[in-house]
């Protein structure tokens, strides 16, 4: 059960008042909040024990490289990966994706085929057509329904002894749907090819655990699930790691250099170049355990019961429909208003304090494929309430009768 009071208290930018209103905050999907125990994780930080890891003979880079290293078993242990050498620091999706996409143009050739599916983020499009431009291997879109729903039959004939690499978003952050990832992984697997799934908006939702579900690769980002910005994890068996190069080159991804030859050094440290966000690493532990303390059980029951109130309420709005009707969603809702634009709404409710995104969500495939320029878009977290949501469909009625 979730304690909303207690919850709302961990989150004080909860207060905050936007145009005189207080914030209602639906643009989870983009960026969750911090609680403060991260926060004070950041704080804690910099006040006490600032310095470079894995360096130093002294106390504080001890510490720091104590704390940064524990974070990492945290993170191992909530995605249940083997060894912890599995979990690699990046700074976010966008940069494990371009790493292992980088890895690659080693490891392909022309004819080899890469498959993505017609909802991917644009993080998930472009270092795949960048690797193809690289190597003449080949991408190929496998499609979706009307209701943004994968159609799992084309995957069993798009997939072949020629397909290297399966790409696909757990879940869809333009349309929520949460992709089958058990049977993509089958299929991909019984034909030899690797899979990369992009877990931006699935790790704040929904427990994953790599050894189960026998996953290849897995991204996801610190600022979707509850932890600061610039700092994420990228997942990756240990032998598949090790078939890729280094991604950057630099100070403490080296064995040894001289000017004539240098060795890597091993995992994870051969992809992890430079000195990381290392307040942002151990503050990502903080916020991963504090997502566990709540229970990912807890917080999905929770948040589908806030997805199917706003959906039936919105739906209620004559003219407005919703993109993205899979029966398997995670709580964001993209719709549309007859031909009113979705920036005029966005506008409006933010007048009101109340915070959602629109435009394309770096989706744009998405929205060629619905024929529209756009969608309004809200995503719930587990500090939302029904309230808010009734303060919502209220506002957007008024906005529609100002702008209709
Ligand atoms: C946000 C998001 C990304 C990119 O994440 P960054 O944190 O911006 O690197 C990739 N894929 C999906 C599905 C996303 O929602």
């Amino acid at each position: 059960m979730i304690d909303i009071n207690k919850i709302r208290k961990d989150f004080p930018i909860l207060n905050r008042k936007i145009n005189g209103n207080r914030l209602i905050y639906f643009d989870n999907a983009a960026t969750s909040q911090t609680p403060s125990v991260v926060v004070e994780e950041i704080a804690n930080y910099y006040y006490n024990y600032n310095s470079n890891i894995h360096r130093g003979v002294h106390s504080l880079s001890q510490e720091a490289t104590e704390a940064y290293e524990k974070s990492r078993k945290i993170i191992q242990s909530n995605f249940n990966a083997k060894y912890n050498h599995e979990i690699i620091f990046t700074s976010g999706s966008t940069h494990g994706i371009n790493l292992v996409a980088s890895g690659y143009a080693h490891l392909l050739k022309k004819g080899d085929e890469i498959i993505l599916s017609a909802m991917e983020h644009h993080s998930n499009i472009v270092p795949w057509q960048m690797l193809c431009e690289k190597t003449g291997a080949k991408l190929k879109v496998a499609p979706m329904n009307s209701d943004g729903v994968l159609i799992m039959e084309e995957y069993n004939k798009m997939c072949n002894k020629n397909t290297k690499l399966v790409v696909i978003s757990h879940v869809s952050n333009a349309l929520g749907t949460i992709n089958p990832i058990k049977s993509i992984l089958s299929i991909a697997h019984s034909n030899n090819a690797v899979v990369l799934i992009d877990g931006a908006q699935a790790a704040p939702h929904i427990k994953i655990d790599v050894q189960d579900l026998d996953i290849d690769f897995y991204v996801v980002s610190g600022h979707k699930l509850m932890g600061p910005t610039g700092v994420g994890v990228l997942y990756g068996k240990e032998k598949l790691l090790k078939l890729l190069p280094p991604y950057q080159g630099g100070g403490e991804m080296i064995d040894q250099v001289t000017f004539e030859k240098t060795t890597y050094a091993g995992l994870p440290h051969k992809f992890e170049a430079g000195t990381p966000n290392i307040a942002g690493g151990i503050a990502m532990g903080k916020a991963v355990e504090y997502i566990n303390e709540i229970g990912y059980e807890a917080i999905a029951q929770y948040e589908n019961t806030l997805l199917r109130y706003a959906t039936s309420e919105l739906l209620k709005i004559e003219g407005l429909k919703i993109y993205g009707e899979s029966e398997n969603k995670t709580a964001v809702i993209s719709f549309n208003i007859k031909s009113i634009h979705p920036y005029d709404i966005g506008t409006i409710l933010d007048k009101l304090g109340i915070a959602v995104r629109t435009g394309h969500h770096c989706a744009q495939p998405i929205m060629d494929f619905f024929e529209i320029p756009g969608t309004i878009r809200v995503s719930f977290s587990f500090y939302n309430t029904k309230e808010e949501i009734d303060f919502m469909v209220n506002s957007i009625k008024r906005a529609k009768s100002m702008l209709g």
